[in-house]
């Protein structure tokens, strides 16, 4: 039996460094497989943002159309726009042995701590709020408007931190990749994926000879 994937949900305000954390773990274990979901949403896409890679931009009447088909794991309204997580592809990777990495917010983590009770969830906190202000100007892609927004909705997000499995501080950004390394490697080695994977070794070692 192929060993089926771990699901990893990573939440943050907006700006703590989810994106860069998960991006920076894709390319540091690149010999393993694992991928981020790729989410629905209804917002504009940022310049350099590609259809498909870093999300699937639909309009409003297709987001509302695919909720109804019971299209996603979950879905929420975050920012005035709409974001959801499609079940099928999640299940497609899991089952090919892929982990998989939800960047979600903490209303989509508890609907999919509901239906997948065995998901590690990992929050992301900024070193302070000041530094996320810093970092949410210093990425360059948002409007003051809108950053004013993200700071505002940054409360209610770090509100949530107690529901979370893991947390990782990210002030120094080695540090912190190093820290969510050990995470996903501490899931991979638990009693249940290892039976998995050694299990022709275990039948041997338990052989009457
Ligand atoms: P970012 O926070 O700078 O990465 O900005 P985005 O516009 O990419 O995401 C805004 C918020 O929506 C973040 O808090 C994400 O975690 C959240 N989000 C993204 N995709 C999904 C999703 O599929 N479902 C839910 N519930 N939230 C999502
Ligand atoms: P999120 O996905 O949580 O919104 P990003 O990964 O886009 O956050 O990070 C927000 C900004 O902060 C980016 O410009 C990123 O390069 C920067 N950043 C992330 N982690 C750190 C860190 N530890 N120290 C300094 N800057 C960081
Ligand atoms: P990623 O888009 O993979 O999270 O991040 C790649 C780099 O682009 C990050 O290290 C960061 O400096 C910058 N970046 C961070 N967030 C965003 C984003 O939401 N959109 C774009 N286009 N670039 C980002």
């Amino acid at each position: 039996m192929a060993t089926s994937g771990n699901l990893f949900i990573l939440s943050a305000p907006s700006g703590a460094g989810k994106s860069s954390l998960i991006s920076a773990l894709l390319k540091q274990q690149s010999e393993r497989p694992m991928q981020v979901s790729v989410s629905h949403t209804t917002r504009s896409p940022r310049p350099g943002e590609e259809n498909g890679k870093h999300y699937h931009f639909v309009s409003v009447d297709e987001f509302k159309r695919q909720i109804n088909n019971n299209h996603f794991y979950e879905w929420a309204e975050v920012f005035g726009n709409y974001y959801g997580t499609s079940a099928v592809a999640i299940d497609e990777q899991l089952e090919k042995g892929i982990d998989v990495f939800l960047d979600i917010d903490w209303q989509g983590a508890q609907q999919v701590r509901m239906k997948r009770p065995d998901v590690t969830t990992i929050f992301i906190s900024p070193p302070s709020k000041a530094e996320l202000e810093q970092r949410l100007r210093s990425r360059g892609q948002d409007s003051e408007e809108v950053i004013q927004g993200r700071m505002a909705q940054a409360r209610s997000e770090c509100s949530h931190y107690q529901e979370f499995d893991y947390i990782i501080v990210n002030d120094d950004f080695e540090q912190a990749l190093a820290d969510l390394t050990t995470i996903v490697n501490n899931q991979r080695l638990k009693r249940s994926q290892q039976m998995q994977k050694h299990q022709l070794l275990f039948d041997q070692l338990l052989a009457n000879d």
